[in-house]
């Protein structure tokens, strides 16, 4: 049996933090990787976002020289799907004022794909000592008085020390440590995607400084569209619990758009590759560590709650849990409760931060884009109205906002549940119930009623008459 101080199962961003930092701190580290070559099947997550350059400084060495598919952008564009399949309207959206990490003034994701990323960050844990064994499978953990001491490989050989599971989202170190079974079905998504090539020159010249695109619709769950220096990707997701029909059948839906179709023509993109992957995405991580066994990144069920970026997440539990497996060696004690220091750890990073207000997040975002007939259906409509309705010549202005005013009214009844369900408790977890209270003071609400109550009446007698005359 082979000894080392940390074993790491997976080779991805977290698993090759872990072993980076571990070895650094002169840990004896293997980590595992069952590809040929960590991101050998380019999958997935590829929009590495600005706090990772503050927390991570070899972020800064990360340069096309390096990683040729690399794209910086500043610019997210968010389209609008309507019931009929049309693109009724999109926003393009920017770094704001108020954004007070300098770096992320000028861009907000930096694009690249995982089989550059991955390999790139690897060579920093082998740099620092770490063992890389690369196309091996680690099939199970060793046991002693069902306690985890180890792993073993696919070709039966063994290996002793404390182990961290960052094998993703299928993770293997979860199930047999007993941390876990499976996912539950609303614990994890499913995402389909289609790569495209595209000529660098077409992509700069058409897209200028847009990073992604977010099609929010009313006909399939928020599709995501992310652009590289020589190609984008196309893909959807939603949690398991929510396809009626195969997930590529609201793929295509994506693909088929008129508004898609000039696009990727212009672009001249042509298909390259179809992904299929699984993304934990839920409220909150639990049961992260067992004795002698932490879990980090997908493994430990860590992306963000709102909007599923796992790569920081998977770096900042790996740093964690090297921290805490440290500590935990050199005090002689790998017991689950020392290893409580873990999520200590976690909870204190900017990771911990998001995941305070987690199931709100999480549930707002699950009931907003990713219920594209329950929710989308009425909410495309109402929110084109709201900033596309003036934009018309075929009346007088004050005739038009009366108009708009009435269509609004028809989606106050879908609209004040969500409020009410969704919107008033993510509010209430940001804000702190204290300040929530001044903002929904009744005694306050009910001095102003009135006066609301009376010019709401009033402006629909005008466009009442209005329509009489017309
Ligand atoms: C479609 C999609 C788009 C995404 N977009 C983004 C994005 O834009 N930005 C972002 O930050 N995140 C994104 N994510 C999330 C991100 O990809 C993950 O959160 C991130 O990769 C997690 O990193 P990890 O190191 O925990 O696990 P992974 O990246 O999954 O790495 C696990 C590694 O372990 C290896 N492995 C697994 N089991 C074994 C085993 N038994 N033995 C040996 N090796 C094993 C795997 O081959 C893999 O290399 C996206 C995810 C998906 C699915």
């Amino acid at each position: 049996m082979k000894e080392y101080d940390v074993i790491i199962v997976g080779a991805g961003p977290g698993g090759s933090t872990a072993a980076k930092e571990a070895a650094e701190k002169g840990l004896r580290t293997i980590f595992f990787e069952r590809g040929r070559k960590p991101g050998e099947k380019n999958s997935s997550g590829c929009g590495l976002g600005p706090r990772m350059w503050r927390d991570f400084d070899i972020m800064k060495e990360l340069t096309p020289e390096k990683c040729p598919s690399m794209r910086e952008g500043a610019a997210a564009r968010n389209y609008f799907v309507n019931n009929d399949g049309d693109v009724s309207g999109y926003i393009m959206t920017k770094p704001t004022d108020s954004v007070t990490y300098e770096p992320a003034r000028s861009w907000i994701t930096m694009n690249c794909y995982r089989s550059e990323f991955d390999p790139w960050i690897a060579k920093f844990a082998t740099a620092a000592g770490a063992e890389l064994k690369t196309s091996t499978l680690v099939t199970g953990l060793l046991k002693e008085r069902n306690r985890v001491i180890g792993v073993i490989d696919e070709h039966g050989e063994k290996y002793r020390g404390f182990v961290i599971g960052a094998d993703g989202a299928v993770s293997m170190v979860a199930r047999e440590s007993g941390l876990r079974e499976r996912w539950k079905q609303q614990q994890v998504t499913i995402i389909p995607q289609y790569d495209f090539q595209c000529s660098p020159s077409k992509i700069d010249d058409i897209m200028g400084d847009e990073a992604l695109a977010v099609w929010w619709s009313a006909i399939f769950p928020a599709s995501y569209q992310v652009f590289f220096h020589d190609g984008f990707h196309i893909g959807l997701g939603n949690w398991m619990t929510w396809w009626d029909k195969n997930p590529l059948y609201y793929l295509n839906k994506v693909v088929n758009l008129e508004y898609f179709q000039r696009l990727a023509r212009i672009l001249e993109g042509k298909p390259r590759e179809f992904h299929a992957h699984l993304l934990p995405w839920q409220g909150g991580p639990h049961d992260t560590h067992t004795d002698n066994v932490i879990l980090i990144g997908d493994a430990g069920g860590f992306p963000c709650p709102l909007e599923a970026e796992g790569i920081y997440p998977a770096m900042v539990t790996g740093r964690a849990a090297i921290e805490t497996a440290a500590q935990a060696l050199s005090a002689g004690d790998t017991s689950k409760n020392f290893l409580d220091l873990y999520d200590r750890k976690w909870m204190a990073s900017s990771v911990g931060e998001e995941f305070k207000t987690g199931p709100e997040l999480a549930s707002i975002w699950r009931a907003l884009p990713f219920s594209p007939h329950a929710t989308m259906s009425w909410f495309v409509p109402m929110l084109m109205e709201l900033i596309g309705g003036i934009i018309d010549w075929s009346e007088p202005h004050a005739v038009r906002v009366r108009q708009i005013a009435r269509r609004m009214k028809r989606y106050l009844p879908q609209a004040i549940p969500f409020i009410m369900k969704e919107v008033i408790p993510l509010l209430t977890a940001i804000l702190g119930e204290e300040k929530m209270n001044l903002l929904t003071d009744p005694g306050k609400l009910m001095a102003t009623m009135p006066e609301v109550e009376e010019a709401i009446a009033l402006a629909f007698m005008e466009s009442d008459k209005e329509e009489r005359k017309n």
